[in-house]
């Protein structure tokens, strides 16, 4: 229903029947400010003219207790030694060692700060006003794609607490500097369900922050670059940031309308104190900079912005005044006292995260094969070629995504819904995907039955759901099936729950035995269920491994062969980005 302009000023009066929402009076607002000023003035909520997007931001709490209560007083229950924290870390990020340790420790140190802060403001408010702290801010220099972000986020979820990212470069963009950077730190409060307190002690992490250096070459961008480190400056020292950003008249109206209610909070702004600010950047021609001053005993002139990757071993020789030399402020780098690099990764780094990493990309790729029934294997020598072709396109580990994607996204249209079940991805594939893809097509040829596919999935599915074990038919499993279900005159779907109606109580049996959770199926699975389980099950103890009734059973359910991907389909991991 259109309301007129009247009742939009008139709002606070609870006896209107529609009060209007804050969405509708910011619309009505941009109308009005549309129809009498044109397009030479516009009018823009917290939601259009943030700096970023809600991309830009990492989801990392999705672990957290459901009661905001629970969460926060989780924080000060923590009791981790920096080889905790960097033990995680190491299951999921591959090198980095010194990031990783120098890392764990300044997260270490500051959560342990806020835990006996909050005791002694719960006891001594006054002194705890009057304690002078200095905070553990981190500067994390190092190219794109080396884990740094990966690195952040996984810390904020071991610690639990909410975790917000966003590139330095949006902040000039808007020309309300100030405002956009208070930003960040009201997303923290939303990223905390609304609960300020955890809020004030999350992670604000600021990647491409060398781009508001203001340096010469930079002409144009000195100004709003030197007022981003200010603003940001303020950030991190200590300030209170009011909850509702001022040039978004949406929240204000907002605001208004929550005085009225019983709100849970009654707090208006955020206190900056505990938060702990990252920042990163690629900061190309920090090490010229810092080669030019050791190389004339002085402070270098003409340091150009030339590519340099930095290393542990030289990033040790940088020091504030090449920081400074390259653009930033004394008090903005004096701000961020831990100072870490991640170093460049090598083909055989990028090999290793697709081994060993649990966050692997590989993985990923198997759990989305496998959601349509087919087994995809990753073998040794298609990892070593995409290591390979991801390191030369020079982004880190977003390479790897990057080759992956383009070799394996035929695949994951065509052969969905095929009776393929099993894909081996092998060098020739990566070298020639088109042929293999004709080859693994001739393969399904003289399968009728895509109908067949789909209802077999749907069985496999519910299988899985139900008793936690995926089964997998081979191509002739998958013959027989279709030539029972027409000769008995059923469905596939219910010809297999009669077939493998008890299935689940042997398949169980193995499992323990084994561990196994994929089954292979084999036709013989389909023209007598009962025997080939029993063949199956026997087999699964190790007394019987060779008995020569089971040969067939052994072969069909054996483990995946050595030198493979070396990676555990079965394990279940966390779901990256
Ligand atoms: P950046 O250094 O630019 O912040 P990210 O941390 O966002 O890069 O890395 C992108 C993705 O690449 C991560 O989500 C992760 O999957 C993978 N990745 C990057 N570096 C590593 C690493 N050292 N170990 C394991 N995975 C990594």
């Amino acid at each position: 229903m259109e309301k007129s302009n009247d009742s939009v000023f008139m709002s606070k009066d609870d006896d209107i029947p529609s009060a209007p929402t804050p969405e509708e009076i910011s619309r009505k607002l941009s109308e009005f400010m549309k129809a009498s000023f044109g397009d030479s003035v516009s009018f823009s909520t917290m939601t259009d003219g943030a700096p970023f997007q809600e991309d830009d931001f990492i989801e990392a709490d999705e672990e957290f207790p459901e009661e905001s209560e629970e969460r926060f007083s989780s924080i000060f229950d923590l009791d981790y030694f920096p080889r905790d924290i960097k033990a995680h870390l190491d299951r999921y990020v591959i090198r980095q060692e010194e990031a990783k340790k120098v890392l764990s420790i300044a997260v270490c140190d500051h959560y342990n700060h806020a835990k006996s802060f909050k005791r002694l403001e719960e006891d001594h408010p006054e002194k705890a006003r009057q304690t002078e702290f200095q905070k553990q801010n981190v500067i994390i220099v190092g190219p794109t794609g080396v884990g740094k972000t990966y690195l952040v986020k996984h810390i904020a979820e071991l610690i639990g607490v909410p975790f917000v990212k966003a590139d330095a470069t949006k902040f000039s963009e808007t020309g309300y500097v100030g405002a956009d950077v208070d930003d960040l730190v009201r997303e923290l409060v939303r990223k905390a369900d609304g609960d300020v307190e955890l809020a004030e002690y999350g992670i604000v992490y600021i990647d491409e922050v060398d781009k508001v250096a203001t340096r010469g070459e930079m002409i144009g961008r000195d100004v709003s670059g030197r007022g981003v480190q200010t603003t940001l400056l303020k950030l991190m020292e200590e300030t209170e940031v009011s909850l509702r950003n001022p040039m978004d008249i949406q929240s204000q109206m907002q605001a208004m309308f929550d005085q009225g209610g019983a709100g849970k909070t009654s707090k208006s702004s955020i206190s900056t104190r505990h938060i702990l600010f990252i920042v990163s950047g690629a900061f190309s021609g920090l090490e010229k900079i810092m080669h030019e001053r050791l190389r004339q005993g002085t402070i270098g002139f003409g340091a150009s912005n030339e590519a340099t990757s930095m290393d542990a071993t030289s990033f040790g020789e940088v020091e504030t005044q090449d920081f400074i030399e390259f653009g930033f402020e004394a008090e903005f780098i004096g701000r961020l006292p831990v100072r870490v690099v991640c170093e460049h990764l090598e083909k055989e780094d990028l090999l290793e995260i697709m081994q060993s990493s649990e966050g692997s990309l590989i993985r990923q790729y198997e759990r989305e094969f496998q959601a349509y029934g087919i087994n995809a294997t990753f073998k040794q020598d298609a990892l070593e070629m995409i290591a390979e072709r991801a390191a030369k396109e020079k982004t880190g580990a977003r390479g790897l995504m990057t080759v992956c994607e383009r070799i394996l996204r035929d695949f994951k249209f065509e052969l969905p819904g095929t009776s393929l079940t099993e894909i081996d991805i092998t060098r020739d594939l990566i070298d020639n995907p088109a042929e293999a893809l004709l080859k693994f097509k001739e393969l399904d040829d003289g399968f009728s039955g895509s109908k067949i596919v789909s209802e077999l999935n749907s069985f496999r599915r519910q299988f899985s759901e139900q008793h936690g074990v995926e089964l997998v038919f081979e191509q002739d499993a998958m013959k027989a099936l279709e030539e029972l279900s027409q000769q008995r005159n059923m469905s596939v779907m219910k010809l297999c729950s009669d077939l493998f109606r008890d299935f689940q109580y042997g398949v169980k049996l193995i499992q323990n035995n084994t561990g196994e959770k994929v089954f292979k199926l084999a036709r013989e699975a389909v023209e007598n269920p009962d025997a080939y389980l029993s063949a199956l099950v026997v087999d699964s103890y190790p007394d019987y491994q060779h008995n020569d009734s089971t040969a067939k059973a052994k072969d069909v359910g054996s483990a995946p062969e050595e030198g493979d991907s070396g990676l555990d389909s079965d394990s279940d991991s966390d779901s990256e980005e």
